[in-house]
């Protein structure tokens, strides 16, 4: 694709990929973020078209799992909109084609895509099937624009299709990080996993002036170089790794915390603070402490650019938040260009302080990263821009 735009006025029925893969426990959502940016579509598109149906993904079920319905998101849609989504618990065929059909809903909600196995394959058949009543399509997830899908890359063979507003606005944004590169940029990072970020803490330490490690995953770099880590969170095949890219060539880029919130029993919710030089065999470290948010404040508030991914620790214990807390607010007080990605940050965000104070909250996670690393991800600028 490229710079085409195209000007529509009968879109006909639409069927968007969005990313509605939102954090739900018992049922209820406990983050909304992504919902209210897929909907922005809506003021775009609703006088051009018959009817709109939204489609996405939640979480990672293998095959049809109830538990990973979309049916609370449709609920919380019809709320945010004020006017009835109809949730479609199908993905293709006769109930699909009757709601389309019926005046009675316009805007229409399918099941979890991950519920058939031929979205994550990319399979014809799959894409054929789901495209065969809609008139257009629209992408609109880049949250999952990382994914070779078959509604990231497939869908769009049978339909006109398009790249969604909220899609363009997040490349654009992105964009101004990576263009304002030569003023350097610091990234962030959190989490519970160091295997999930290995590839990417590779490609981005050449990229980067600092990497600040928080979360569980620095445990494993601090295994890796002897130390005790009592019961942290470590994932063992990966302590080679972790030390590899200590000692490489930018390794003197990644900056960990020097001591931690830690507990002996998580469900106690106690904290006292250590170094991590004085951790036994029982500590588990469940948040950075003070002298590490001040380190990590330091790089932070040198740099004209931070892009920030993942909690320091359990922010979602009271009293294991305060690292995830006080970065939080450092941040939004800081005149960096500021850019956040991923669903846990963005939660922080709304807990510890307001989405205004960043300069680009970002719907994607690993998207945002991958795009960072200089990757093609595979749904980005695929087609037209969308422009009404
Ligand atoms: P991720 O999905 O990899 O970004 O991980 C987010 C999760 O990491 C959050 O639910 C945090 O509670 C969790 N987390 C962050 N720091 C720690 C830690 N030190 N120990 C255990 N879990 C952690």
């Amino acid at each position: 694709m490229t710079e085409m735009t195209s000007n529509i006025n009968d879109l006909g029925n639409v069927l968007i990929r969005s990313d509605l893969n939102v954090p739900i426990i018992n049922g209820n959502i406990t983050d909304d973020y992504r919902i209210y940016k897929s909907l922005e579509i809506l003021d775009k598109i609703n006088n051009h078209s018959k009817t709109i149906t939204f489609s996405s993904h939640l979480g990672r079920p293998k095959k049809k799992d109830l538990d990973f319905t979309l049916k609370p998101v449709a609920k919380r849609m019809s709320e945010i909109l004020d006017k009835k989504v109809n949730f479609i618990d199908e993905l293709y065929g006769k109930k699909v084609r009757e709601s389309l059909e019926s005046a009675e809903y316009k805007i229409n909600l399918l099941e979890n895509l991950r519920f058939d196995e031929g979205e994550v394959n990319n399979n014809d058949e799959f894409a054929k099937n789901i495209t065969n009543s809609f008139d257009t399509y629209i992408f609109d997830a880049f949250g999952a624009s990382h994914r070779n899908h078959s509604s990231v890359v497939g869908f769009g063979k049978y339909l006109n299709s398009y790249q969604g507003p909220l899609m363009s606005k997040e490349i654009e944004q992105l964009d101004k990080l990576l263009a304002n590169k030569k003023n350097g940029y610091v990234v962030l990072l959190g989490g519970a996993k160091i295997s999930d970020k290995l590839n990417l803490i590779e490609n981005l330490l050449p990229k980067v002036e600092h990497l600040l490690i928080g979360g569980g995953m620095c445990f494993t770099f601090y295994k890796s170089m002897g130390y005790e880590i009592g019961k942290s969170l470590l994932e063992n095949s990966f302590i080679s790794e972790a030390n590899k890219l200590l000692n490489s060539q930018h390794g003197h880029k990644i900056i960990l915390p020097t001591d931690f919130g830690v507990t002996e029993l998580i469900e106690s919710e106690s904290r006292e603070d250590l170094n991590i030089e004085h951790f036994n065999n029982s500590h588990i470290g469940i948040d950075i402490g003070p002298n590490s948010v001040a380190l990590f404040s330091k790089y932070l508030l040198s740099s004209k650019n931070i892009f920030w991914n993942g909690p320091m620790g359990i922010f979602e214990i009271d009293n294991f938040s305060k690292g995830t807390r006080e970065l939080t607010r450092i941040i939004a007080k800081s005149s960096a260009y500021t850019c956040i990605g991923g669903g846990d940050s963005v939660s922080a965000i709304n807990k510890f302080s307001n989405l205004k104070y960043f300069n680009h909250i970002s719907t994607g996670g690993g998207a945002s990263l991958e795009y960072l690393e200089g990757k093609k991800l595979p749904g980005v600028n695929i087609y037209n821009s969308l422009i009404i």
